[in-house]
């Protein structure tokens, strides 16, 4: 099985992270435009909103947290937290699902969709 997928807090987290760093380039390269002020003002202010956006992220991540469930990974037998339908185990990227009925399928993102749980009730 090819386990490409990665807990979405995980995911969430990486994006956060990322935007911290470009913030911080950003404003970086503000630095090399000191001379002509406006543009140093546009690149400070883009670093700064990205920083902001991240600060936003995390504080999103920790909403989400309360809304997962906890449970101990069956493969690496560590405590993860589920969000949504399927998601990975935060450790060893694992699929897990909390839903019965997908037990043993081949993991899909798309099980977290709306639009494809609709689709499949309408099939029934
Ligand atoms: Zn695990």
């Amino acid at each position: 099985m090819g386990l490409k997928y990665s807990s979405k807090i995980n995911k969430i987290r990486t994006f956060a992270l990322s935007l911290v760093f470009v913030g911080f380039g950003i404003m970086y390269l503000g630095i090399f435009f000191k001379e002509i002020v406006w543009l140093m003002s546009i690149f400070m202010i883009l670093g700064l909103l990205s920083v902001v956006l991240s600060t936003l992220i995390y504080f999103w991540i920790g909403m989400l947290s309360t809304k997962t469930i906890q449970v101990v990974c069956p493969n690496c037998n560590k405590p993860t937290k589920i969000l949504g339908r399927v998601d990975a185990c935060m450790h060893c990227n694992e699929p897990l699902t909390l839903d019965k009925d997908l037990e043993g399928k081949e993991f899909d993102e798309n099980y977290n969709s709306k639009q494809y749980q609709k689709e499949q009730q309408e099939q029934q």
